[in-house]
């Protein structure tokens, strides 16, 4: 179902408000790693709007490698990023980690995010395939395009066709980088599916002053659009810091994929 050879034309999707992703846009999706407070909040979406990015990303549920590390804040948080981000006509995108928590986001989020950890997590993709909201699906830490395809089959197939892939780098045997982000993936998914295709530069490459080069990249390689980790403060972020922009870097970083996109 999510294979070029069963739909031809390319799926864009309308999240309301006039922001679309898929074909013919490109969508630009910044914001913190983590959200951490009101304050916080609220620099970042100024930053947004005032270079007008429509979608703000930011995790409420951390899958973090140390249990001992910030691991998000959870309802109370998103309940607040939902009514912020309303306010400023922002449209959300945020990671889900389980089941359970379906229900209880759907109310208040644009996207569904499913995380590297969780693309092969089929309990939460069938339940996502029962939503009526987008959902990103990360490609795995260590997962094939395959299987990131036969990912998105399995909400595709339980009735959700709102479905945007993302390249977000994969393990390999390189350590000068977090990960190893495959820019391969982008003109061979769009070729394979009709679904639109987001590169996160962010977690592809782990290392902020490279972070721009790699969005760059990723529009010339065809990506539909770029997510990445912006911060008033990296250096204070509750996490992902050193591969977070700053608001400078991140308006150059705007303008730029603007120009390059419009040269494809
Ligand atoms: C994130 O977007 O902050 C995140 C945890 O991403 P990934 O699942 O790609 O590691
Ligand atoms: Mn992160």
């Amino acid at each position: 179902l999510v294979s070029r050879k069963w739909r031809v034309r390319p799926t864009v999707l309308d999240l309301g408000d006039g922001v679309r992703i898929g074909e013919g846009t490109l969508t630009l999706a910044a914001g913190p790693c983590s959200i951490e407070s009101e304050a916080q909040m609220e620099s970042i979406m100024q930053h947004l709007v005032d270079n007008d990015v429509r979608i703000m990303r930011g995790g409420v549920y951390k899958p973090r490698s140390s249990p001992y590390s910030f691991r998000g804040l959870g309802m109370d948080g998103l309940k607040l990023f939902h009514q912020m981000a309303r306010a400023r006509g922002i449209k959300i995108i945020t990671e889900v980690m389980q089941v359970s928590q379906v229900e209880e986001m759907h109310d208040y989020v644009d996207v569904f995010q499913v995380g590297a950890r969780n693309t092969q997590n089929f309990n939460l993709l069938d339940a996502l395939g029962g939503v009526d909201k987008p959902v990103m699906i990360k490609r795995g830490i260590s997962g094939t395009l395959e299987e990131l395809l036969s990912s998105a089959e399995y909400v595709f197939s339980g009735g959700n066709e709102k479905l945007i892939l993302c390249e977000r780098g994969i393990r390999t045997f390189e350590t000068a980088s977090r990960n190893t982000l495959d820019l391969n993936a982008v003109p061979i998914l769009k070729e394979k599916t009709h679904l639109p295709v987001i590169v996160d530069p962010s977690h592809g490459i782990g290392l902020r002053e490279h972070v721009a080069a790699m969005a760059l990249a990723g529009v010339m390689a065809g990506a539909d659009g770029i997510i990445y980790e912006a911060h008033e403060t990296p250096e204070k972020a509750a996490s992902d810091g050193a591969q977070t922009l700053n608001f400078d870097e991140s308006a150059r970083l705007i303008r730029n994929l603007r120009r390059v996109y419009a040269l494809r």
